[in-house]
């Protein structure tokens, strides 16, 4: 995002309308090079609204993130940073970086917009300027990866709470990690892990979650898609949100280690979007159909084979589509 970029939001950050004219004077540039930036800016998916001769303000109720309003809104979580880009390539890229240059465990990163926002596989993520809440937590663990099993699962159920606290009624879980309301997709979670799988590693906690998707850029996405404006009465404050998401997500890392994802297992179980239909695995070798009947202990999914017997699938190579 260019500089004229950040200073023309910080201006419209205050919420009131600002003609052209103006922003071009306070800014040192023309009328012109301003609706540039602004046209630009909408593109990006930012909420503009304009009224001729009186100028242009961000839509209302609209906010943008800020560190100092997350911190406001937490009551359980005090994570050492709270860093807020308003873009970034993906926010799980930031906190491997910084994993590799300082001490950023239990720190939170969030971006407005990602350009290079990643699903699993390689699978692109779509994160318009505003529109979700886009954020990475960086947690160091001691017991290597093994102790970690279920964790992507666990997170899932940390991040149902916080949306059934700010009164979300029906929010599902897809294994491994998709979080869903009434069968379309609001979000999605991605963990990836630094460091030595043996011993001493960190684990990146990359989370997505849609709040207003435009139309227009929401077209692009190829599977079902809601988010919380469509879905809740009244509007949602995303630094609430954003703050929520961390007291949740803090609070099931604190214990992780020792409690494991067999304390989470039934309320994971609980909101399985797909329990019990009919599903299939689908794995780079084969597909195995079946009847989902929940998860283990370690995180894996169960799926019950036409012979009644139960196989277990658990990794990162895997697709469950219902059937
Ligand atoms: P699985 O990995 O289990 O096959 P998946 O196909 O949903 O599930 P993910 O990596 O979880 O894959 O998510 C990436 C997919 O999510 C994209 O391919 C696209 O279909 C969809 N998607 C991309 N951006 C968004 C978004 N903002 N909201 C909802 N869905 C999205």
């Amino acid at each position: 995002m260019s500089e004229l970029q950040e200073k023309i939001l910080a201006v419209l950050n205050d919420g009131g309308f600002h003609s052209g004219e103006a922003l071009g004077s306070a800014l040192g540039v023309s009328r012109t090079a301003v609706w540039k930036q602004l046209q630009k800016l909408a593109t990006m998916g930012l909420p503009l609204e304009s009224i001729k001769g009186t100028g242009y303000r961000l839509a209302q109720g609209f906010e943008l993130l800020a560190a100092v309003d997350i911190r406001a809104h937490l009551s359980a979580a005090s994570p050492r940073h709270i860093d807020v880009f308003h873009s970034l390539e993906s926010t799980n890229t930031f906190a491997r970086e910084q994993a590799a240059k300082r001490d950023y465990a239990g720190s939170v990163v969030f971006a407005e917009r990602q350009t290079a926002g990643r699903g699993r596989r390689g699978k692109e993520w779509l994160s318009p300027f505003g529109a979700s809440i886009y954020m990475s937590v960086l947690w160091d663990f001691e017991q290597g990866v093994q102790a970690l099993q279920g964790l992507s699962l666990g997170v899932g159920v940390a991040v149902r709470r916080a949306l059934l606290e700010l009164g979300l009624a029906d929010v599902s879980l897809k294994w491994p990690n998709d979080i869903y309301v009434k069968g379309k997709k609001l979000g999605g979670i991605l963990l990836e892990m630094v460091g030595d799988p043996e011993g001493h590693c960190s684990v990146v906690i990359g989370i997505g979650i849609n709040v207003s998707m435009p139309i227009a850029i929401g077209q692009n996405i190829d599977q079902p898609w809601t988010d919380l404006d469509s879905e809740l009465l009244s509007a949602v404050s995303r630094n609430k949100l954003a703050a929520r998401l961390i007291d949740e997500i803090f609070t099931l890392l604190a214990d992780f280690e020792t409690v494991g994802f067999s304390a989470y297992r039934d309320e994971w179980e609980s909101a399985d979007a797909f329990s019990g239909l009919q599903c299939a695995i689908i794995t780079p070798r084969e597909t195995v159909s079946g009847v989902l009947s929940g998860v283990d202990n370690n995180g894996a999914v169960r799926l019950r084979l036409a012979d009644g017997s139960i196989q277990r699938f658990i990794g990162g190579e895997l697709s469950l589509r219902q059937v």
